[in-house]
C-alpha cells in the first residue's frame, strides 16, 4: 500500500488520550486530562435538552446562528471593548480545535514562518506543518515560564506569516501581561505578521489578576485571529463549540477553510452555549472563585506529599516540579509510575515540548495535574499520593 501522509503519520496518540486510557485500565483518579468535574451549569444543560427536542434539525449558516453570533460579539465588547460586529466579525466552529485549524490552514503558504512559544498545546504543530509551514520554536520554561524576549525577537524574520499565542497558556498557567503582549505586538507591526489568539481559559484567570486579549492592543485589531472555546468558558468539553472573532480581511481565508473542513455546528448546541454566555459576570465570578478554591485544594494537599506547586496564573492546571520525590527517570516514566502504581494521573510537561534533536532537552522533572475536578477526587487524588510519597 502507498504511504499515508507522512506528517501526520509521524505523530503518535496525544498524550491526553495515552493517559486517560492508562487512567481507565488502572483505576487512577484521572487528574490528566482538562476535563472539568462538577461544573456544567444546569440551565445551560436545559436548554440545549429542549433545543434539541424543539430544532431546527438542519444545517444552520456556516457562520453561526444569529443569536450566538451576537452573543459573542456582546460578550467581547463589554469584556473587551473590541467593538465587535456580529454580522462580519464572528464566525462559531466545532471547538477551538478547528478553529485553530481554519485559522493555521486559511493563512499559512508553504514555506511562511511561524513562530510558537513551548509549551505547545498539541495540535499547533502537526497542523503548521501539515499546512507547509516553518516551525520556528521559543520556549518559556519554568519555574518562572519568562518571556525570552531576545529569542523571540530572533525567531522573527520578514518570512514570518504568523504567531501562535496561547494565554492563558496549558500547561503552564502563565497569563500574558500587558507589557509583554506590548512586546509581542510591536514584534507583530516590525514583520508584517499576523498572531492566532487561542485564548480558550480566557475566563479561567485568578487572584484578580486580567486576561488581556493581544487583539485589544493598538494596531492589533486588524492583525489578530481570537479564539474561544466554550468547552472552557461553560465546562462542557464534549460538546465543543468554539469561535473565531476577527476582522473581515482576516476572517475571509479562515471562513474559506471552516467551509471545507466542518461548515455547521450543531444548532441545539448553538442555542444553549448563546444562553450560557449571556449568564455574563456573576456567572465568571462564581467559576472562578470555585476554581481558585480547589486550585488552593490541590496546591496544599500536593505540597504535602512532597511536590513543588509552580505559580498558577490561569487555567486549571497545577504544574508542578517532583525533583524532591527523589525520582530519576523521566517526567513522562514518573507519570506511567504515578498511574499505574499509586493511582493518580498526571501529564508530563515535557509533552508539550518537541524533543529536539539538536537543541536542548525539554524539562524533565514537571507534570501537570488538572484541578477542575470534584472535591472527593481532588481528597482521594492527594490521599493516594501522600500515602505513597509523604
Ligand atoms: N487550546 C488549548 C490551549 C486547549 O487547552 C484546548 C483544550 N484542552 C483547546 C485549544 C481545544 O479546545 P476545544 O475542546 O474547544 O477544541
Amino acid at each position: 500500500m502507498k504511504p499515508a501522509n507522512s506528517v501526520l503519520s509521524s505523530y503518535g496518540t496525544t498524550i491526553f488520550e495515552v493517559m486517560s486510557g492508562l487512567a481507565r485500565e488502572h483505576g487512577a483518579v484521572n487528574l490528566g486530562q482538562g476535563a472539568p468535574e462538577g461544573l456544567e451549569p444546569a440551565d445551560v444543560l436545559e436548554v440545549a435538552a429542549r433545543a434539541a427536542q424543539e430544532g431546527p434539525h438542519q444545517y444552520p449558516s456556516m457562520w453561526g446562528t444569529p443569536d450566538l453570533r451576537h452573543a459573542i460579539a456582546d460578550h467581547d465588547n463589554d469584556c473587551y471593548g473590541l467593538g465587535v460586529d456580529a454580522e462580519t466579525e464572528v464566525m462559531v466552529t466545532s471547538g477551538a480545535t478547528e478553529a485553530l485549524a481554519d485559522c493555521l490552514f486559511g493563512l499559512i503558504e508553504p514555506g511562511d514562518e511561524v513562530v510558537m512559544i513551548e509549551p505547545l498545546y498539541d495540535s499547533y504543530l502537526p497542523i503548521v506543518q501539515r499546512a507547509g509551514g516553518v516551525p520556528r520554536l521559543v520556549r518559556v520554561e519554568p519555574p518562572q515560564y519568562d518571556l525570552p524576549r531576545e529569542a523571540l525577537a530572533a525567531a522573527f524574520s520578514d518570512k514570518t506569516k504568523l504567531l501562535i499565542l496561547n494565554s492563558p497558556m496549558n500547561p503552564c498557567a502563565k497569563v500574558f501581561d500587558r507589557e509583554e503582549l506590548g512586546f509581542i505586538a510591536g514584534l507583530l507591526e516590525q514583520y508584517d505578521a499576523y498572531a492566532v489568539c487561542d485564548e480558550v481559559y480566557e475566563h479561567l484567570v485568578y487572584d484578580g489578576r486580567q486576561h488581556v486579549p493581544l487583539m485589544s492592543l493598538p494596531g492589533m485589531r486588524e492583525r489578530c485571529a481570537r479564539i474561544g472555546s466554550f468547552g472552557k468558558i461553560l465546562s462542557i468539553t464534549s460538546w465543543k463549540v468554539g469561535f473565531i472573532v476577527a476582522a473581515p480581511a482576516l476572517m475571509a481565508p479562515i471562513a474559506k477553510t471552516h467551509q471545507f473542513i466542518n461548515f455547521t455546528t450543531p444548532t441545539c448546541l448553538q442555542t444553549a452555549v448563546a444562553y450560557g454566555l449571556r449568564k455574563g459576570k456573576p456567572y465568571f465570578d462564581q467559576l472562578v472563585g470555585d476554581l481558585q478554591r480547589r486550585r488552593d485544594h490541590l496546591a496544599a494537599g500536593l505540597t504535602g506529599a512532597g511536590f513543588l506547586p509552580m505559580t498558577v496564573g490561569g487555567t486549571y492546571f497545577q504544574t508542578v516540579d517532583f525533583s524532591r520525590l527523589g525520582w530519576d527517570g523521566t517526567d513522562a516514566d514518573f507519570c506511567l509510575h504515578l498511574t499505574k502504581d499509586v493511582g493518580v494521573a498526571a501529564v508530563p510537561v515535557s509533552a508539550f515540548y518537541r524533543q529536539a534533536e539538536d537543541g536542548a532537552p525539554p524539562p524533565q522533572h514537571y507534570i501537570r495535574f488538572c484541578f477542575a475536578k470534584s472535591d472527593a477526587a481532588l481528597d482521594e487524588a492527594v490521599r493516594r499520593l501522600t500515602t505513597h510519597f509523604g
